[in-house]
């Protein structure tokens, strides 16, 4: 795939790239209230949703096409570009008719190649830029498969999201970041810009913040963050959605650092330290689930929950890898003991249940 360093906008963009607006259009009083606003922050870009992709029927699944005009005025009245969700060539025609100046692919549509072929077709000869969000699963190929797609169609003006990915198991996290894998993408596409979405990979407000900085830190190009008029009282998303007030208050804080000013190679280390942190969490997290499978079993069969030669095997098996590996066979004790711990301490909640 051949991708340019990306101009969203056809002029100069000062990185961080901000695209902002409410999840969902849901009336035209909302979504002008939240544009302007927006507008007078300084935001360029306005996002809504007017197709929303749910889980299950029976939640809101957007207004639909009455809802392009509303997003026209905004264009009109503000000045800002506009950009929506598209996910059949249907979406495409209707979007472009009513003027977007960008699309982007929703996780669940990028996930899938017959969906994103048809799009590629659609939108074979248009010269719009489209952002590509990462699919639901965590797998890199399938993301660049989706942008390649696009890019064998002609679309030239072509960027990622990394909005996260599903897991299994609680974190605290909507959709976990799993940084390696945007990583991955910068490596393989120095060109391609990159933009954090952590609405959605944080799912509630607190998080917004952290995430905004933590993706700068990492060197994204931009960031797509929900924001809401009345966040408390959207149709979809509310948890995650923040007032244009607080964007403001969370662009204004963050630090954003020229990456040629600092120490490439420190920097680059850290960050491999993060992301083996992030991935000890994650496993950790993975094996307390097990735990408390086990803790199942043990309960339907009257077993005690220490087992205590297990727990010596345990010890023995990976104090001695440990040591190969290059680390004091004590840390690795301690490590396990405290992991024991907790997995015990996990047992015992679902026993007593
Ligand atoms: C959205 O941006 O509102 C959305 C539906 O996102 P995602 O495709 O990342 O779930
Ligand atoms: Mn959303």
């Amino acid at each position: 795939m051949e991708i340019k360093k990306l101009n969203l906008l056809g002029i100069e963009v000062k990185r961080p790239l901000i695209i902002s607006g409410p999840c969902s259009a849901e009336t035209e009083e909302q979504v002008l209230n939240t544009a302007r606003q927006l507008a007078n922050k300084g935001i360029k870009i306005f996002r809504a949703g007017i197709w929303k992709p749910r889980t299950k029927p029976g939640g809101f699944e957007g207004v639909g096409k009455i809802g392009l005009p509303w997003m026209k005025r905004v264009k009109e009245e503000t000045g800002m570009l506009i950009t929506t969700e598209v996910a059949t060539p249907m979406h495409v025609e209707q979007a472009l008719d009513a003027g977007m100046d960008i699309l982007w692919i929703g996780a669940r549509t990028s996930a899938n190649p017959f969906a994103m072929q048809d799009l590629a077709d659609a939108l074979r000869g248009v010269d719009i830029p489209v952002l590509v969000k990462n699919p639901v699963n965590p797998d890199l190929e399938l993301w660049i498969g989706a942008m390649e797609r696009l890019n064998n169609a002609g679309i030239k003006r072509i960027g990622a999201i990394h909005r996260g990915f599903s897991s299994y198991d609680k974190t605290i996290y909507r959709n976990l970041p799993q940084w390696h894998i945007p990583i991955e993408l910068r490596r393989r596409y120095p060109e391609l810009p990159i933009i954090c979405d952590p609405s959605h990979i944080g799912g509630k407000r607190e998080l917004v913040a952290p995430l905004c900085q933590q993706a700068m830190d990492l060197g994204f190009d931009g960031l797509i963050i929900e924001s809401h008029c009345n966040p408390d009282a959207a149709w979809s998303d509310a948890r995650q959605q923040i007032t244009p007030d607080i964007l403001d208050y969370i662009l204004n804080l963050l630090v954003i650092r020229n990456e040629k000013m600092t120490t490439e190679s420190l920097n680059e280390l850290r960050k491999q330290i993060d992301e083996c942190d992030n991935k000890l969490i994650e496993i950790l997290s993975k094996r307390m689930r097990i735990s408390r499978e086990i803790g199942m079993y043990k309960k339907e069969h009257n077993m005690t929950i220490l087992q205590t030669e297990r727990y010596s095997e345990i010890l023995e098996k990976r104090g001695a890898q440990g040591a190969l590996c290059g680390i004091g066979s004590d840390c690795v004790k301690n490590i396990f003991e405290t992991i024991h711990e907790e997995s015990v301490h996990q047992q015992m909640e679902i026993i007593n249940k």
